[in-house]
């Protein structure tokens, strides 16, 4: 018996907004989307949290024996600056301001993006697809849609006719959004508006003459709509209805509306059966973001160098913190919860080392009560992360399983005493969940940690060099920083930044 038909999972699902017992579409396999980043600037620890999110869920479906096809885009193109039909693409605004190629900007920040997963432990998704990779898919669906009625070209854009594909479907289903609502909120539309209502939105854009990422299509050079890219990457590698769709919360309205709206539209059948979404990560109660300026770097977080900081924390610490709540919680960032998530995470860790090193010797006199137990502990594991992912209480039920390992360890609590098959349960449930499934694994190397703490204090005291105007020996520091492969970035109000060359 596969573990998946053992411990059922029930997932929230933004569609119906209630709790449901996960059904996949192929029986063993799972079919999974996220909406990836948009590669104009380094991730935030914001971003971290969504993706860490969907880690989770990939992992946990793994571990209950699923295959799972986990699709995460990248954004390179189509992303305007208002997240709607306005503005400057993000990457090709990068790219004007920085006098690079685009394609430049993706890379780099493509390559930075994979770098912050991995000190994160979020484990790669099975296909990475670009959306300047499907172009071509993008236009075919655009004619697509064009043939059926539901979209029009003015002006050189293509638009989804958001009123026309409400007559027959429920434009709002996921964010229960009103449509007439929609019509009278937002911006007036004006004699220059190329839409015909305000709610609809661009399948393919014009571009500009100086628009400088751009591809021929049948309505002249433009270049795709970001909400069309997911649907053509998701449908090409999962299906026109696969299982699961997620991204963080922000994304529900306009985007994956939308998503909904032109999948639903270009094939007739419903795009994803479950829809899940994170909760933001807050800075004193508000959404961590770079527009706010209130967000800040992995990089700046591991070395302290930032000023909403009191030190440095280690990647697995962060991870830890971050699991400690339920993904559909908002979570607020503050340095006592870091230090209280710091302490945790040893303990467990701890925990981890100790048992690693227990064998049971095969005889016992089994006390059915213990045994009893950490079976008990064993089932409370899968309990609660078989409840819509809930990492918070599933840390509690390892917690629990730390104390009996220290027990184990001080003796108040006999090997002999619990059959061996309890006990190799007990110990492959406890490394299963805390490796496998939350993937808090040890700190790097406890070096590691030395060098991190080293370049933030040389960090702060370039700053205070800098405040002082002791410029020679800012630029020293910075300059044999840089022949040791430290990369030291000055920002914006003399915030610093450092990466390894
Ligand atoms: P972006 O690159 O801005 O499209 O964001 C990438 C992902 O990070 C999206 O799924 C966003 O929903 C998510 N995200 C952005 N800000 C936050 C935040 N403060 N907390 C959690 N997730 C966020
Ligand atoms: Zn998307």
């Amino acid at each position: 018996m596969k573990k998946f038909e053992r411990y059922p999972v029930s997932l929230t699902n933004s569609l119906s907004g209630k709790k449901e017992v996960f059904k996949s579409i192929n029986p063993g396999f799972i079919g999974m989307y996220v909406c990836g980043p948009t590669v104009y600037n380094n991730v935030h620890l914001g971003n971290v949290r969504t993706f860490l999110t969907f880690d989770i869920v990939s992992r946990y479906f793994r571990f209950l024996d699923y295959k799972v096809r986990y699709v995460r885009n990248i954004t390179d193109v189509g992303h305007l600056e208002n997240d709607a039909d306005e503005g400057e693409d993000k990457i090709a605004k990068k790219a004007r301001l920085e006098q690079l190629e685009p394609m430049e900007v993706v890379k780099h920040y493509t390559e930075g993006f994979h770098e912050v997963m991995r000190q994160f432990n979020i484990f790669p998704p099975s296909i990475e697809p670009s959306a300047t990779g499907h172009i071509v898919e993008q236009i075919e669906i655009t004619k697509n849609l064009l043939d059926k009625g539901l979209a029009y070209e003015s002006n050189g854009s293509v638009y989804f006719n958001v009123r026309k594909y409400n007559q027959d479907h429920h434009y709002g289903i996921l964010s229960g959004r009103n449509i007439e609502e929609l019509m009278e909120s937002g911006r007036e539309l004006d004699n220059q508006d190329e839409k015909r209502e305000k709610i609809d939105f661009a399948l393919w854009k014009k571009a500009s003459p100086y628009h400088i990422m751009r591809w021929p299509s049948p309505w002249g050079e433009g270049f795709p709509g970001w909400h069309l890219e997911c649907t053509v990457m998701s449908t090409k590698y999962l299906g026109e209805t696969f299982d699961i769709h997620g991204g963080g919360m922000d994304l529900k309205f306009p985007h994956h509306e939308c998503e909904i709206a032109q999948g639903t539209a270009a094939t007739g059948k419903t795009p994803v059966n479950y829809w899940l979404h994170s909760n933001m990560l807050t800075v004193n109660g508000q959404k961590m973001s770079k527009s706010l300026g209130n967000s800040f770097l992995p990089s700046e977080l591991f070395a302290g160098t930032h000023s909403l900081l009191d030190r440095g924390y280690g990647p697995m610490a962060v991870r830890f913190f971050m699991l400690q709540s339920h993904y559909s919680s908002t979570l607020d960032f503050s340095n006592e919860a870091l230090q209280a998530a710091e302490k945790g995470y040893k303990k467990l860790i701890n925990a981890v080392g100790l048992i690693k090193m227990m064998d049971h010797s095969g005889k016992a006199t089994t006390n059915a009560a213990v045994d009893a137990e950490l079976s008990r502990l064993v089932k409370e594991c899968y309990r609660t992360m078989s409840d819509d992912f809930n990492t918070a209480k599933t840390l509690a039920v390892l917690f629990e399983m730390s104390s009996r390992i220290n027990d184990i360890k001080s003796g108040a609590i006999q090997l002999t005493t619990l059959s061996p098959e309890t006990f190799t349960d007990f110990k492959n449930t406890f490394l299963g969940f805390v490796e496998q499934v939350l993937g808090l694994k040890e700190e790097q190397e406890q070096n590691d940690e030395i060098l991190i703490g080293t370049i933030g204090l040389l960090i702060d005291l370039r700053k205070k060099a800098k405040t002082d105007k002791n410029f020679s020996l800012s630029d020293k520091i910075r300059d044999d920083l840089k022949k040791l492969g430290v990369q030291i970035k000055d920002g914006k109000d003399g915030e610093m930044t450092y990466s390894f060359d």
